[in-house]
């Protein structure tokens, strides 16, 4: 509810940041003339005189403005703008929008089916405190580690448990790749009244949050122009008394790319890290996922799994699908011998006719009609992207061959490119029926089911 009186307590160190930052026949023909009228939760309403004016600031001084509000620290993030004598906003009016939960979250990732070990026991218990408590003790949190070591799996589990038990908190996950793009595409890319409109919008969307969490903040390395957006919302909700909750693969020391002022904020915030299992815990986690596909796998055999396997739980876990996949395709209980061999050879269906990267990608023109030298080439259409894209994924996921020869297989693709497709599919699978129905249903047809 707005609070009615005399706001020039919040708007006089406001304007003198705005004199620093415009010309003086700016500031006394615009900033001096508006008339703090209002405040509205996080923002200040601003009186104008006319429409025009209204136009003006809202055009060419805004993000000034926005500017000295932030750095004037009184205890608002933006302004309103109304004309004087019209009930209405002439820029950020309010808007009705109510709390969604994210669509992106992977409701697989909760903190009961991630097993603890001594590799990840600190992380673990701040990540609890903060789903219970979130901007309680451990604000901003920074969780680092190596790929696959399980830093998307825990800040989805806060994620998932803060909107279980708090509904009414906004909680954004992200991935820092996708904050990149769609701030580089809305603020950089589009011009015009429309692209200011979308811009306000998004920034809005994102300072709006009361759990803001970003994955593999890395990513921002390379955007230089992002950085400088970023550090402003991540200021804007810490002073705020919000949550954010930052994921990376290494500790902000070393992301060097990285602004300076950015990286001493990350370095200021609650450092974890996130540490390759020991043995035991690889056996533990192998059990762990053993059971959520409903599948006894005898102890040798998850020793046997869990040697030689490397450091990173992803590549862990599929060498235990892998196997899990291939004995329900021969029919055959799962031994050492088995599970070596089956981690040996692409799986076959009752040891008749091999799946190879040939009979899945024949799987995939035929299902989509579509032919191959399409599938494999350049072109961008959606008709043809999706099936190449759900090609690799099925790649990826039944022949678990390297990125790198899928690539080759692919038409000379880059690695990244189809860590990205295949990424992208499994994201698909989780918000779109059909697609998730048209993966199933190819992968039938590849292992003849
Ligand atoms: P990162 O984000 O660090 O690259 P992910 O969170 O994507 O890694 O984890 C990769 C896979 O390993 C996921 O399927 C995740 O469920 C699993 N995983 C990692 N650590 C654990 C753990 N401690 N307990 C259970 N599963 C884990
Ligand atoms: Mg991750």
């Amino acid at each position: 509810m707005a609070e009615k009186g005399n706001f020039d307590f919040i708007y006089d160190p406001i304007r003198q940041k705005m004199q620093e930052l415009v010309t003086p026949i700016t500031y006394a023909t615009y900033i001096e003339k508006l008339i703090p009228v209002d405040i509205d939760g996080r923002y200040i309403v601003l009186q104008t005189p006319t429409e025009t004016f209204a136009k003006y600031i809202t055009g060419t001084l805004a993000e000034k403005m926005r500017e000295a509000i932030i750095k004037a620290d009184v205890g608002v993030a933006d302004f309103r703008l109304k004309v004087e004598g019209s009930d209405g906003f002439a820029y950020n009016a309010p808007s009705e929008e109510f709390v969604a939960p994210p669509a992106n979250l992977n409701k697989k990732f909760t903190f009961d089916n991630f097993v603890v070990g001594k590799n990840n026991e600190f992380v673990y218990s701040a990540a609890l405190a903060v789903a219970e408590d979130p901007a309680g003790t451990y604000n901003p949190l920074f969780i680092y580690g190596g790929s696959g070591l399980g830093k998307t799996h825990l800040i989805q589990a806060i994620a998932n448990k803060i909107v279980a038990e708090k509904p009414d908190l906004k909680v954004i996950y992200v991935t820092c790749e996708q904050f990149v793009n769609e701030i580089i595409d809305t603020l950089f890319v589009r011009r015009g009244a429309d692209a200011r409109d979308k811009g306000s919008k998004l920034r809005a969307y994102y300072r709006n949050a009361d759990v803001l969490i970003i994955d593999d903040i890395q990513f921002i390395e390379k955007a230089k122009s992002v950085q400088e957006e970023f550090f402003h919302t991540f200021n804007e909700l810490v002073s705020k008394g919000k949550q954010i909750i930052i994921t990376s693969d290494h500790p902000p020391k070393e992301l060097t790319e990285l602004e300076e002022r950015l990286r001493t904020r990350f370095a200021g915030g609650l450092l974890f890290d996130i540490l390759p299992p020991d043995f035991e815990t690889k056996i533990a986690i192998l059990k762990r996922k053993a059971f959520d596909k409903k599948c006894i796998v005898p102890d040798d055999v998850l020793s046997f799994l869990a040697q030689d396997s490397g450091d990173d739980v992803r590549t862990l876990e599929g060498r235990l699908n892998k196997v899990i996949l291939a004995s329900r395709l021969h029919e055959v209980p799962i031994t050492v011998a088995f599970a070596r061999s089956a981690l040996n050879e692409a799986v076959s269906e009752g040891g008749k006719e091999e799946v190879t990267p040939e009979s899945v990608i024949a799987a995939v023109t035929g299902y989509y009609r579509i032919n191959k030298g399409d599938l494999l080439g350049k072109s961008k259409k959606k008709e043809v992207v999706i099936p190449r894209q759900i090609c690799c994924y099925l790649l990826c996921d039944i022949l678990f061959l390297p990125l790198k020869t899928i690539g080759e297989v692919l038409g000379g693709r880059d690695h990244t490119t189809i860590l990205y497709s295949r990424n992208k599919v499994e994201e698909l699978c989780r918000v779109n029926e059909k697609i998730a129905k048209d993966v199933d249903d190819i992968k039938n047809v590849i292992l003849k089911k």
